[in-house]
């Protein structure tokens, strides 16, 4: 008979997901203990060497106004930083940073070993225990018992995982790790309806193989923009590595094209669905074939290593294949692949089964995050775990449960979607994915979402001070330049000029002349005269309302449309079967998905707007 231990929260899994779980809890100060197959695993990348990026690097940044680790993590680790889209708006401004993956991984290792109330397992969860409709806790490989008052499954690319490199199969999960081969089943016992997912990596080449001659260096930002909003930005300006960039060519398609037997996508073998929004590099051959050359580029897994990630070439072609494939590549010709490419796959549950919560509709206590639930991306991961570890904490301190809206930030998006949309393959995080994206930008997710961090206690009291500091700045220098007016005298003009602006014929407030799109808060420094010195992050925020707040405006005009729908709440006991008008797809779906509202419900595919109708109508009559 094994021993058995008590705790507030059993969270299975240290991957991105898990540990801001466990982070979560263990800062409530609740006694928690995080489960890994592996210590050496947590917080690994398997895949590729980032954090951030379109979309991404939003999640990053809400994730750290929520109180959450990753970007703090990767502000201490990371070897090469960007901000994409610079050319573009400031909606699709996406701060990404290459991390030396091995940093990465120790660092959060040391954030978790150092965490009070955090108690860290190397060992296999291999049953769910679960009492009325109740989780109770977990069995581990031993057959000792944790139970606990609330349990969070971030089992990610785990479970029943099997690893494919052409026809060679491993039953282990990523990086040769062992795989979770018994919860599954025990997930499936407790009603939990699981799927086959799969994803996949490029090979990791030498470095001393690669001749850089033939690519273009990609290089970092210089000055670096953290992604914490607590991070000092001086601490992160540093020597940065380099990336390079290379192409595909005919030659590679071919080799590629005439090997596609062999692949186990093409041939069948693999099961589980792949993520549209990454393929492999033989799906891109397939699926565009009208393309002559695809990008590659080829990034450093840290410092400490020679191994180089060549990111858009994740393949599961067998080995001899994907030699010749990586040789065809300007610059890999002779290149020494030390890990194959290979693809993944492993259970994970179909969304539809939580609330937006992200606990089960039908296991009370229980709650999921991560790649588990159907995502695919580190950042997507530490959102959902951030999320579920928050929940799993109030609902254990008999506080109300925290849902963030769609309107608020790119983890409501994240959220929702996987709740009440049907994903028939891994969900990739995209800015196309919300419908207001001038307002979830990745510079704001600290007025957007710290408010919520510090009330729920994982923002400290100093940390949203110092935002309420910021705030008032801003709003006390947008008024300052609305009030400030300039006549059209000879000094004025020749700066218009001089920034290519048409000159004034009578006076203008400062706000209307920093609305011009070529001019900025900065250039009208000299004529600006009473302007006091004010922090970049101030700045940044005073240019980017000025020059957007009609958009912003009308955008917050449809955010009242949507709360308002959100509002309606919806009883989750509802008898659909006795709303006779409802269509019978739409009385299907909304008793299998179970919305919690108004707004949710006309989310869902197959609930028309007359459906929504009729649902409001029942709803004031009973
Ligand atoms: C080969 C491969 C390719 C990928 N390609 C991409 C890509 O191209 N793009 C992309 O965005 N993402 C990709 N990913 C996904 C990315 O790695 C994940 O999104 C991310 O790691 C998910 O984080 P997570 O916390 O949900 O799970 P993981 O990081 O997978 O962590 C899961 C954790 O759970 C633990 N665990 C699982 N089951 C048990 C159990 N029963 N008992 C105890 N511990 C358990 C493991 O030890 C591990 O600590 C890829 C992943 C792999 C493996």
């Amino acid at each position: 008979m094994g021993f058995s231990e008590y705790y507030d929260v059993v969270v299975v899994g240290a991957g991105h997901a898990g540990c801001e779980a466990a982070l979560a809890a263990a800062r409530l100060k609740l006694n928690t203990i995080i489960f890994t197959v592996s210590i050496n695993s947590i917080a690994l990348m398997p895949c590729n060497p980032n954090i951030g990026g379109t979309s991404k690097g939003h999640l990053v940044r809400e994730i750290d106004a929520l109180g959450g680790e990753m970007g703090k993590n990767i502000d201490k680790t990371f070897i090469q930083s960007k901000m994409l889209n610079r050319s573009k708006g400031p909606a699709v401004h996406s701060l990404r940073a290459q991390a030396d993956k091995a940093d990465y991984s120790r660092e959060m290792r040391q954030t978790l070993e150092n965490q009070d109330n955090l108690t860290i397992k190397q060992a296999e969860v291999c049953e769910l225990i679960v009492e009325d409709d109740t989780v109770k806790g977990v069995k581990i490989f031993t057959g000792g018992v944790y139970y606990a008052k609330a349990v969070i499954l971030c089992t990610g690319t785990y479970l029943k995982a099997r690893c494919l490199c052409g026809e060679a199969i491993t039953y282990t999960g990523p990086n040769g790790l062992m795989a979770a081969n018994h919860l599954s089943d025990s997930l499936e016992k407790a009603g939990i309806e699981l799927v086959r997912f799969k994803t996949g990596t490029p090979a990791r080449i030498d470095s001393r193989s690669i001749d850089y001659s033939r690519m273009t260096p990609q290089y970092g930002d210089d000055p670096v923009i953290p992604f914490s909003f607590s991070t000092d930005p001086a601490s992160v300006q540093k020597e940065q590595v380099l990336c390079y960039l290379t192409y595909t060519n005919e030659n590679t398609h071919k080799i590629i094209l005439e090997n596609l037997d062999r692949s186990p996508l093409y041939s069948g073998v693999i099961e589980g669905t792949g993520p549209r929004y990454c393929p492999s590099l033989e799906d891109k051959i397939v699926r565009f074939k009208d393309k002559e050359r695809h990008q590659l580029f080829i990034e450093p897994e840290g410092i400490h290593t020679n191994e180089m990630y060549v990111s858009g070439a994740s393949s599961s072609l067998p080995e001899d294949v994907q030699i010749r494939m990586y040789h065809s590549i300007p610059g890999l010709e002779n290149c020494k692949i030390v890990r194959n490419a290979y693809a993944i796959e492993y259970d994970c549950i179909n969304p539809a089964q939580l609330y937006p919560t992200l606990e089960f509709k039908k296991i009370k206590n229980l709650f999921a995050g991560g790649q588990f639930n159907g995502s695919s991306g580190y950042e997507e991961a530490a959102a959902q775990g951030l999320i579920a570890g928050i929940n799993a904490s109030m609902s254990v301190l008999g506080k109300e449960k925290i849902i963030i809206d769609r309107s608020e930030g790119y983890i409501g998006v994240l959220i929702d979607d996987l709740v009440t949309k049907e994903n028939h393959e891994p969900y990739r995080m995209m800015t196309s994915r919300s419908e207001y994206r001038l307002l979830l930008r990745q510079d704001n997710a600290d007025q957007r979402l710290m408010k919520k961090g510090h009330d729920i206690g994982l923002v400290s009291d100093e940390q949203y001070e110092h935002l309420l500091d910021k705030v008032k700045k801003i709003e006390k220098e947008i008024k300052r330049l609305k009030n400030t007016f300039v006549g059209n005298d000879e000094k004025i003009n020749d700066l218009l000029l001089s920034l290519n602006s048409t000159p004034l014929n009578s006076g203008a407030s400062l706000f209307e002349l920093i609305s011009r799109p070529e001019i900025d808060y900065r250039s009208l420094s000299e004529i600006d005269t009473d302007r006091k010195s004010l922090p970049d992050e101030v700045i940044e925020q005073v240019d980017i309302y000025i020059k957007y707040n009609g958009y912003i405006e009308r955008q917050e005009k449809q955010v009242e449309a949507f709360k308002k729908l959100e509002m309606r709440k919806i009883p989750f006991d509802i008898d659909y079967d006795d709303i006779k008008s409802l269509r019978l797809e739409a009385r299907q779906k909304l008793k299998n998905f179970r919305p919690i509202s108004i707004g949710q419900a006309s989310r869902i595919s197959g609930v028309s707007p007359a459906d929504i109708s009729v649902l409001l109508v029942y709803l004031k009559n009973s």
